[in-house]
């Protein structure tokens, strides 16, 4: 009885703390801008957020160079990025665990710019997958997390990976591809890179009036 008691009462302490108190920035800096896509022909621009942890087994130079390969790859659609923010949360160890409701509390302490990518340590979802992505359609039950994508440690092919998860939000959808040479098969792999026109073209059609992707200016419309 009064074990139970006592665990009640850390519980209630251990609450008592709100994320508010519990998660700060560390350190924000942009990607050299230098190293950033900017493919001549770009009708689009992205501009992507990174959030790590400190204390997390993620490298952020691992997670930095994994995002700078897998950027390239959109350029094939006439996306540039604009711009890559890199941020470095200091937050007790459970958010460092991808879950839904720690996820939403996450994100309703921090402002971070969309699309952002999150590397945790591990995931609690069944299936556990290496990358969550979070549309904005399947986010209405979750509408934080809307246009983030959660990377497992571990993650396999990560650029390949990356890239992916970011048609899906871009794309706002889930579909695969089952072409050999295609960024969206269901498993990625680095001989699997290509995006065909309709999927540029519908990644384009719906990032750019959902707020994911701008217009560069005088971009003609295509
Ligand atoms: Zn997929």
């Amino acid at each position: 009885m009064r074990r139970k008691f006592f665990a009640l009462l850390l519980i209630a302490f251990s609450t008592a703390a709100t994320a508010a108190e519990l998660v700060r920035v560390v350190e924000t800096r942009n990607l050299p801008q230098e190293q950033l896509p900017a493919p001549a022909t770009a009708s689009h621009e992205l501009r992507l957020s990174i959030c790590t942890f400190k204390g997390t087994r993620w490298q952020t130079a691992d997670i930095v160079a994994a995002t700078l390969d897998a950027l390239p790859l959109l350029a094939q659609c006439g996306i540039a990025v604009a711009a890559v923010e890199l941020k470095v949360l200091e937050a007790p160890l459970k958010f460092r665990y991808y879950s839904v409701p720690v996820a939403r509390e996450l994100l309703r302490e921090i402002t971070v710019a969309k699309p952002a990518l999150f590397f945790v340590d591990d995931t609690y979802s069944e299936p556990a997958y290496d990358a969550e992505a979070i549309g904005l359609s399947n986010a209405k039950t979750r509408p934080e997390l809307a246009n983030t994508i959660w990377f497992a440690y571990g993650a396999h092919d990560l650029p390949f990976a990356i890239a992916h998860e970011l048609v899906h939000v871009l794309s706002d959808n889930g579909d695969h591809s089952e072409a050999a040479d295609n960024l969206m098969r269901p498993e990625t792999s680095p001989g699997s890179t290509r995006l065909t026109d309709a999927q540029c073209i519908r990644m384009r059609g719906v990032a750019e009036p959902n707020g994911l992707l701008t217009r560069r200016a005088g971009a003609p419309r295509r």
